[in-house]
């Protein structure tokens, strides 16, 4: 049994301190500390689950005193409200206090309200106030936690100091880490914030990211120069942190640095390994016990049998491997030793289908399963010089945001309709989905292959259970045809649902990623928020595009239709 239990790990009684005000990620956030604290891992006993629950009461109070009218004013969002209020107690009312010690402009920042903020500095009233609540946050802290960048962003240059600390050491920076704010994150950095400060009990942003598995976080940190193997007051590093947050690709980045040391102990003499053991983390475990080993090894081997027979943890060949061993076990035996010499001279012509209908299924599998499915270069200058730039883009205030373009992973600026891939951990141009059963992505190169194969694969297995039927009408009941009948019924059912639905997406020219997801790309809703698709340029074009005969719509091209693409 681990006994991080005595390890007071993070003051997360910060969450007491900032009420969610209907802030999904905020709630979403608070509700993950807590289901980690209650596995017993990381249990800090001056905590108690309690002083979450004051957060929506907070919000309340603030219209329980009778002298606080700008607090409701800011509660409610009402400009013009407040600015009478600030026309009648002139600034000096921004230095008031709630009951809980916030002042108003914690929280309008809290509400990342850009109108309120502007109103607060223009009228030249305090906005850095630190609250007197127990940590003593200032409003830019709050505004980390929501990631208001805009909001950041008017709050410097009125004067904040960009690596202000609490009294527990937490700079902005520290903040937004906490609360996985990754473009808040870059603006920061960007801005020249002190990406090693660390907070009273010796963590960084680095160490945050990880403890939360904010994993694109922690390669944006890492990129810019964190120091992976840094240990907090705790003797721990981020790999131990990111063990206990359970998340396999925090600790694969980890892993992957060449200055980390995998079997680093902390005061308490836990390496990772023993941590994700006391976690129950299988796949973590698993995976730190086969990289320990390869490290060892390297010198002698590289090669990893159980890797590359049953796939590295979090990229499972399990699937692959049913695939394969139905067909080869018993599939295949069965066709050509119970079948074949049933109904080859009757039904000759459908044989020859089927044997063609396979042979093309594998061809069509090898092409999808083994060709790049459309991975993009990474370590592009436009990320380097993207990142530069981040700092003095105007878009933050029209509520746009560049820096959710970049991909901090790949280093990349990520093009329209592309996306990160968490298993193959590549972003992925017209990214549709992750297929374990070709153990690769479907992207803008390989889906018409993955099509092909779906379809013959389709084919097959309808003359397949034709065969069968036959051969069980001729012969009478026998335990491999009725198996294979049934296999075949059941994946023939559904590669054919899978086939109509592939083929419709590529004549409307949408992706699996995009239909699922269609809420996430606002390029894909009109101005009044219904869907809409901007490179539909109907059935024939779509389609041949699809096929990669046609080259797709350029970004510029798409804007030339006036439509509003905001990424
Ligand atoms: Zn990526």
């Amino acid at each position: 049994m681990i006994q991080s239990a005595s390890r007071p790990l993070f003051r997360l009684s910060r969450h007491s301190t900032i009420p969610a005000g209907g802030r999904d990620s905020l709630q979403h956030t608070m509700a993950k500390d807590w289901a980690v604290r209650a596995e017993g891992v990381v249990a800090p006993h001056h905590m108690k689950p309690a002083s979450c629950e004051a957060t929506t009461s907070d919000v309340e109070s603030m219209s329980s005193i009778s002298d606080g009218q700008i607090f409701q004013a800011v509660k409610e969002g009402n400009i013009k409200k407040c600015q009478q209020v600030l026309e009648a107690e002139t600034c000096a009312v921004l230095e008031c206090y709630d009951e809980k010690g916030h002042t108003p402009v914690h929280w309008a920042a809290l509400t990342g309200s850009i109108e309120l903020i502007e109103l607060f500095v223009d009228c030249k009233g305090p906005v850095d106030r630190p609250s007197q609540a127990e940590l003593g946050q200032r409003p830019i802290h709050w505004a980390a936690v929501n990631g208001s960048i805009a909001v950041v962003d008017i709050l410097l240059k009125a004067g904040v100091s960009l690596d202000v600390e609490d009294q527990k050491g937490c700079t902005p920076l520290i903040t937004a880490a906490q609360y996985g704010q990754t473009a808040l994150c870059c603006y920061l950095i960007g801005k020249g914030a002190k990406i090693n400060l660390c907070d009273s009990e010796g963590d960084n942003a680095l160490h945050w990211a990880a403890f939360k598995g904010h994993c694109e976080l922690a390669h944006l940190l890492i990129y810019s120069g964190c120091n992976p193997q840094q240990t907090d007051n705790f003797g721990q590093t981020p790999l131990h942190l990111a063990v206990l947050s359970g998340n396999l690709p925090t600790v694969q980045l980890l892993c992957e640095q060449d200055t980390v040391d995998l079997e680093c102990e902390d005061n308490n003499r836990n390496t990772p390994l023993k941590l994700a053991y006391g976690r129950k983390s299988r796949d973590i475990a698993s995976f730190l016990q086969s990289t320990i080993v390869q490290a060892k090894k390297r010198h002698v081997s590289q090669f990893n049998w159980s890797t590359w027979l049953f796939g590295r943890p979090g990229k499972s060949k399990g699937p692959i491997l049913f695939f394969y061993g139905n067909l080869f076990l018993w599939g295949y035996p069965t066709y050509f030793f119970k079948i074949v010499p049933v109904s080859y001279y009757a039904l000759w012509e459908l044989h020859i289908m089927f044997l063609l209908c396979n042979a093309l299924m594998w061809a069509f599998f090898l092409k999808a399963s083994h060709m790049d499915p459309g991975f993009l270069p990474q370590d592009t200058e436009e990320y380097k010089y993207a990142v530069k730039q981040a700092v003095n883009c105007n878009d933050w205030k029209d509520g746009k945001n560049p820096l959710n373009r970049l991909c901090h992973t790949c280093h990349l600026v990520k093009p329209l309709r592309s996306k990160h891939c968490r298993i193959t951990n590549r972003c992925v141009s017209h990214f549709d989905h992750y297929c374990p059963y070709i153990y690769n992505d479907v992207g803008k190169q390989n889906r018409a292959f993955f099509v092909g194969f779906l379809t013959t694969m389709c084919m097959c297995c309808f003359i397949g259970v034709y065969l069968c039927w036959d051969c069980f009408y001729i012969v009478g009941s026998g335990i491999l045809i009725g198996m294979g009948f049934v296999f075949l019924s059941i994946i023939g059912t559904i590669s054919a649902l899978m086939t109509v639905m592939c083929l419709y997406m590529a004549v409307v020219n949408i992706t699996t990623n995009e239909r699922i997801n269609v809420k996430k790309y606002p390029y894909l809703k009109n101005d009044k928020g219904q869907f809409r698709n901007p490179f539909d340029r109907g059935f024939y074009l779509n389609f041949l595009e699809f096929l990669d005969i046609v080259v797709p719509l350029s970004e510029d091209n798409i804007q030339k239709k006036d439509l509003r693409i905001d990424i």
